[in-house]
């Protein structure tokens, strides 16, 4: 065969394994994805990695942002559940408030994925995949008891606690797997909570705005240090971290004879990887949004093929109602120690992204 036909006809060979390839592609459906926000530049790793796993595997995507407002996404889900999705993958902004549009997806047939938020308060909800929240928790104190040299026998030390978002589940397991750490140093006076603002009721920072919590932060420093020193700050999330580091540089920390308190975070965005390479920010947890989507397209496939879906954890995420069967993956802590192999070497981010 001469190299020109024979590139003809390996061509149409190829054409025509695609065609059935390009039916089967539509015959795997529609994958509806509903993210919270875009403020978050983690949300928009998210989304964008999920439509790439779906889409390889050989589904269309329909993936919509709410802004952080609740009827925002109680709209488009709606419209998801009328456009014909099989599955629709949902990081719920308030997660108590989607019973019913679950329930007319779950008489429609359609499947409901849980995307790293628990949705509470509905049986319609059919596997969760998340990261382990409680553990997300433990990482941030531990660097904050690490950092303060508390293991040493050093102290007492002055610290405030911020928590997440209360409609989030999430906020909870975040605040109570850092009291786990917390709380025995906290017993023992060796960290001093002065404005004894403490449990989530307190100390939580609605939709997880980082302006709540640089103003929390503000009255704190009034109201308790005026004469004395703050060591650390339990932050729950990065966004909130810049608020409250954002505070702390407004009276005066941030110098060498006022250095900054210990602050920690969480999902490893970029402008506080550059707060941690300036020493203002201490540490963050990084959870890769590349295996969580992954995580998610796999159970997709598993559930609707009716084959056995991966789950890691059948204890842990009781949504009031069931308890909703869970992949989790680990977190990983970072700070100017392992930033690089973590976050660069990983090929998450460039070096450049973050310098
Ligand atoms: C997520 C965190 C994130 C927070 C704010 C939580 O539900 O698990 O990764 O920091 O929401 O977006």
């Amino acid at each position: 065969m001469k190299r020109k036909t024979f590139l003809v006809t390996l061509f149409a060979a190829g054409a025509a394994l695609a065609a059935p390839l390009a039916a089967h592609a539509q015959a795997k459906g529609l994958v509806a994805i509903s993210m919270p926000t875009k403020s978050s530049a983690r949300w928009i790793a998210d989304g964008a990695n999920m439509v790439k796993e779906f889409q390889a595997k050989g589904y269309k995507t329909d993936l919509q942002y709410a802004e952080d407002d609740i009827p925002n996404q109680l709209a488009q889900i709606e419209n998801m559940v009328t456009k014909g999705s099989k599955v629709l993958v949902i990081a719920a902004i308030d997660g108590t408030t989607l019973s019913d549009v679950l329930q007319k997806a779950a008489d429609k047939g359609i499947k409901v994925i849980a995307y790293d938020r628990l949705i509470k308060n509905s049986k319609n909800v059919d596997y969760y995949a998340t990261f382990d929240n409680f553990q997300v928790g433990v990482l941030q104190a531990s660097s904050i008891v690490d950092k303060l040299g508390l293991k040493a026998g050093k102290g007492p030390f002055n610290i405030e606690l911020f928590g997440g978002s209360p409609d989030d589940n999430n906020a909870f397991f975040f605040y109570d797997g850092a009291m786990s750490v917390l709380k025995p140093y906290i017993d023992s006076g060796k960290l001093v909570v002065r404005s004894k603002q403490m449990g989530m009721d307190k100390v939580g920072t609605l939709r997880w705005d980082g302006a709540v919590a640089q103003a929390r932060m503000d009255n704190l420093l009034s109201a308790y240090y005026g004469n004395a020193r703050l060591d650390a700050v339990l932050s729950p999330y990065d966004g909130i971290s810049i608020g409250i580091i954002s505070s702390l540089k407004g009276v005066g920390y941030g110098t060498p004879k006022q250095p900054m308190p210990v602050v920690s975070g969480q999902d490893a965005e970029i402008p506080s990887v550059k707060s941690i390479l300036a020493k203002e920010q201490s540490s963050t947890v990084f959870k890769d949004t590349r295996e969580l989507a992954k995580v998610t397209a796999n159970m997709v496939d598993a559930l609707l093929a009716g084959k056995q879906v991966p789950v890691n954890d059948t204890k842990t995420y009781n949504n009031g109602v069931k308890v909703v069967p869970s992949y989790l993956l680990k977190p990983v802590s970072v700070d100017a120690s392992n930033w690089k192999k973590v976050l660069v070497d990983s090929g998450y981010y460039t070096e450049a992204q973050v310098k």
